[in-house]
C-alpha cells in the first residue's frame, strides 16, 4: 500500500488544481491496487471519506472508473462497493518491436491487451513507422485510439520520444515523432523497463516489493530495474543496460557496444544457438532457439546457458539487493530444471545477505509478451497524468 500522496490531502484549501491532483491520486491508486472500495481509497490516500465519495462520483460520471460489484456479502457490517478503471474508457495501440517480428494489439484502460496481429519488422525505421501508421489508420476506423505506445529492444529517451540505440535492429537516434505523424500522443520505452512495469501492475508478489529486476532474454539481453517502487531509467535513459556489464575481462569478443566480454555475448539466445553448433531449422534466431529447445542433445548447452545467465544475476543481486528477479523472453518455458540451475548458482555465488529474501521466477505473462502489456500500462499512466 502506498501513501506517497498524503500531503495533497492535507492542504485545506479547495482549489481546482488540488481537485485535479486528488482525482489523479485516486486514479493512480485504483490503477496500482485495483479493485478498491471507497474506504480502501480513503485509507491509502489519506483523503477524507466524503472527499473520496464526491471525487469518485465525478470520476464515474466522467467515464474513468466504474463500480464492479460488492465484497463482504457474507460478513457482518456494510457491504463495500468495489471500483475499477473503466476498461473501454481509453484505448491505445501498442507495438512490441521485435528484432524479427513485431506484434501489435489494443491496450485497454485497465492495462489489459487484446492481440491484433504481427508483421516482419522492416529493417529501416522509416519503413517500420510507415507500417505502424497504416495499422493505426486501419484500427482507428473501428476504435477511438488515444495513444500509440511502442516497446523497443534498445535505449529510449522517453521525453524526446527518441530511440537512442536499438543495436540488434541497427537503429540509432530515431526520432519517432518525425517518422510517425499522427494526431494522438506517441509513447515509447525499452522492452525490459516495460516488462518490469507490466509485472509491477499485474503481479500480486510485487505489491509490497520496492526493489526488483526484470531480465529479458532474446536476441539481446535487457534489464528493467525497479528501485523504490519505481522504474529506474537514469538521467540518460541507459540505466539497466546490464547486458553490457563486463563478465569476462579477457574476452576477445567485441560487443556492438564497443566493449569486450559483455554479459549479453554469453546470455542472449544467439550464444546458445552458436554453441550448439549444428544446423537448426528456422528463419531467424527466435525460431532457431525454439528448435534448439526441442533437441535432446542440447541439454548440456542449455545448462551452461543457465549458468551464464546466472553470472549476470549474481552481479545484479549484489548491486541492487532485489527481492524478486523475473526472467522473460525466450527462456520462460525452459522448465524447473533450467530455473533451478540458475537459482542454485545465484544462491552459491551472491552475497549471503542479498539472497536471503530473494525469489527468482519466470514472468507471469505467457500467452502475451510482458513488454506489450507494459506498453499498455505506460499509456494508462500517461492518460492518468494528463487528466484535467
Ligand atoms: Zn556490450
Amino acid at each position: 500500500m502506498k501513501s506517497s500522496c498524503r500531503e495533497v490531502s492535507n492542504l485545506k484549501y479547495n482549489s481546482p488544481r488540488i481537485k485535479i491532483l486528488n482525482k489523479k491520486t485516486i486514479l493512480k491508486v485504483i490503477h496500482e491496487n485495483h479493485p478498491l472500495s471507497r474506504s480502501d481509497i480513503s485509507e491509502i490516500t489519506g483523503l477524507t471519506p466524503s472527499s473520496v465519495t464526491r471525487l469518485t462520483k465525478e470520476l464515474i460520471d466522467e467515464g474513468y472508473i466504474r463500480e464492479i460489484g460488492t465484497m463482504g456479502k457474507n460478513s457482518p457490517g456494510r457491504r463495500r462497493v468495489l471500483l475499477d478503471l473503466k476498461k473501454e474508457a481509453f484505448l491505445s495501440l501498442v507495438f512490441d518491436i521485435g528484432v524479427n517480428i513485431t506484434t501489435y494489439g489494443i491496450g485497454f484502460f485497465d492495462g489489459e491487451v487484446e492481440l491484433r496481429g504481427t508483421f516482419n519488422t522492416p529493417k529501416n525505421p522509416e519503413e517500420f513507422f510507415k507500417t505502424a501508421r497504416e495499422i493505426y489508420e486501419r484500427i482507428s476506423r473501428e476504435h477511438s485510439i488515444t495513444r500509440i505506445s511502442f516497446s523497443v529492444p534498445g535505449m529510449v529517451d522517453l521525453e524526446e520520444k527518441k530511440i537512442l540505440l536499438a543495436p540488434n535492429l541497427g537503429w540509432e537516434n530515431v526520432n519517432i515523432e518525425d517518422l510517425l505523424e499522427v494526431d494522438v500522443p506517441v509513447l515509447a520505452d525499452n522492452e525490459a523497463n516495460l516488462s518490469m512495469l507490466a509485472e509491477k501492475y499485474h503481479s500480486e508478489d510485487l505489491r509490497n516489493v520496492e526493489e526488483a529486476v526484470f531480465i529479458i532474454i532474446r536476441e539481446g539481453v535487457g534489464t528493467g530495474l525497479m528501485v523504490d517502487g519505481k522504474i529506474f531509467r537514469g538521467p540518460s535513459f541507459t540505466a539497466g543496460e546490464a547486458g553490457h556489464m563486463t563478465v569476462n575481462m579477457y574476452s576477445d569478443r567485441q560487443c556492438h557496444c564497443s566493449n569486450w566480454g559483455c554479459w549479453e555475448l554469453v546470455s542472449s539466445i544467439n550464444w546458445a544457438i552458436e554453441q550448439y553448433g549444428k544446423e537448426l531449422e528456422g528463419r531467424n534466431s527466435i525460431e532457431k532457439f525454439q528448435a534448439l529447445k526441442q533437441k535432446n542433445d542440447a541439454k548440456r548447452v542449455l545448462m551452461r546457458f543457465a549458468e551464464n545467465i546466472a553470472v549476470g544475476i549474481v552481479n545484479l543481486v549484489n548491486i541492487l539487493n532485489p527481492e524478486l528477479v523475473i526472467l522473460g523472453g525466450e527462456v520462460v518455458d525452459l522448465g524447473d530444471s533450467f530455473f533451478s540451475i540458475i537459482e542454485d548458482f545465484v544462491r552459491q555465488r551472491a552475497l549471503k545477505a542479498a539472497v536471503r529474501n530473494l525469489k527468482i521466477r519466470p514472468t507471469a505473462f505467457r500467452n502475451i509478451s510482458s513488454n506489450l502489456v507494459g506498453a499498455a500500462v505506460l499509456a494508462v499512466e500517461d492518460i492518468i497524468e494528463k487528466v484535467r
